[in-house]
């Protein structure tokens, strides 16, 4: 494999900007969108006869789908899912779309989280569509839109049947397991907690301010939610045994009135709640609702939980034994350890195994490198990276070594 190549694909996916759209204040459509990433990945497939679909998401927003077909007798078929868009650049120290390179690392948005995982899961797949050994594995390369949001992408991905996905207009297939994207220092992460949103709307009745007892005033309520939401916090941090797997809610952020001499009508608050290893978000929202009923309002007060804003349950390591122990072989068998751990951090993987596809996380870089305002990766660790992947999908399957019992 072309340590210079994979390199080159990732300058060339961060400098193109996917910035997602999602609570953007004002759009701009020079780095706003997914759109110029898919156009590139497809052209990408098509210079080295990879078959691809797009898959429409949302207006201008594509998941891309490639396909590498297997070789050889049981073979098995993995799915590798990489999210396109990147988190805002506002703030940054460095060029965000410049892709520098210093010192063996390449600096700009998206480099960590999650291009370069992008370019190594590219460099692995050019490298099988090209093996001519006894046995690879099919590969299902899936770029998704709107992980960084409301995981519209992966959630598009998935068939109706269980453990089924999209493929393209005509088809869908089971995988095996699936290999998530997102930086985990070239470790295993096989489990994460998930993450539920929700906005509650109070609404009272408006009055002039001088005469407020005609009045329902939306924010006292608010105030009640809040200080009970404070209580179901200390509940659950006194139920969890488990700090890093515990479930959590915090109320952040809050907005009401409309004017310095009018009753407020109504109020919105915002509510994240994170999923802990052994819930459910349906579970979390029961519990939320009971708090909200066992409330009482006053008379003129209504109250209501909306739709969830965001979905995403918690991934649990049951299951994904199989995943755990190829991609383990993999990795130990190029850097001599193997790192398997759990998060706090959601991911797409946690929609793909809700969806019976066992799956895990992985991926160059280091989550502290995600996000920040000199975002960068390692190169080294983009080859290993690509080194580990093209093993998995060549090695692993023939070698026996992760046989289930
Ligand atoms: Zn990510």
């Amino acid at each position: 494999m072309l340590a210079s190549q994979t390199t080159q694909w990732l300058r060339e996916l961060v400098q193109i900007p996917s910035v997602n759209p999602g609570g953007a204040s004002r759009l701009d459509p020079q780095i706003h969108g997914e759109s110029r990433v898919t156009d590139w990945l497809e052209s990408w497939a098509r210079t080295r006869g990879i078959r691809s679909y797009r898959q429409p998401v949302a207006s201008g927003r594509d998941n891309l789908i490639m396909e590498v077909q297997g070789r050889g007798e049981n073979h098995r078929t993995q799915l590798w899912e990489v999210h396109q868009d990147t988190v805002d650049v506002a703030g940054m120290t460095v060029e965000p779309f410049g892709a520098r390179i210093q010192d063996g690392r390449l600096y700009g948005r998206g480099a960590c989280d999650v291009k370069g995982s992008m370019a190594a899961m590219l460099g692995a797949l050019a490298e099988i569509h090209q093996y001519s050994g006894p046995v690879s594995d099919r590969i299902i390369l899936a770029c998704t839109v709107d992980e960084e949001h409301t995981f519209l992408g992966v959630q598009a991905l998935r068939a109706h049947s269980p453990g089924r996905i999209w493929i393209s207009p005509e088809n869908t297939c089971r995988p095996d397991f699936a290999i998530v994207a997102e930086p985990s220092s070239l470790g295993i992460i096989e489990a994460h907690k998930g993450v539920i949103r929700w906005h509650i709307r109070v609404h009272g009745t408006a009055c002039h301010s001088s005469t407020p007892d005609l009045g329902s005033n939306a924010i006292y309520t608010a105030a009640e939610i809040a200080k009970a939401i404070e209580k179901l916090q200390i509940r659950l941090r006194e139920s969890s045994k488990d700090h890093l797997g515990g479930g959590s809610i915090c109320l952040t952020q809050i907005s009401g009135g409309s004017a310095p001499n009018i009753v407020p009508h109504e109020c919105v608050l915002l509510i994240d709640r994170r999923i802990g290893f052994t819930e459910t978000p349906e579970e979390a929202e029961q519990q939320l609702q009971a708090v909200l009923d066992g409330l009482g309002f006053p008379s003129g007060i209504q109250c209501q939980l909306s739709q969830p804003i965001i979905r995403c349950p918690a991934l649990r390591s049951n299951g994904n034994g199989p995943a755990i122990r190829s991609l383990g072989t993999a990795i130990r068998k190029t850097t001599g350890q193997c790192e398997v751990r759990s998060v706090a951090f959601g991911t797409d993987a946690s929609t793909i195994a809700e969806h019976g596809i066992p799956a895990v996380v992985f991926g160059p870089g280091d989550i502290a490198q995600a996000h920040t305002k000199d975002e960068w990766i390692d190169l080294r660790e983009l080859e290993t990276a690509a080194r580990i992947l093209f093993l998995l999908a060549t090695e692993s399957s023939s070698s026996g070594l992760e046989t289930e019992a």
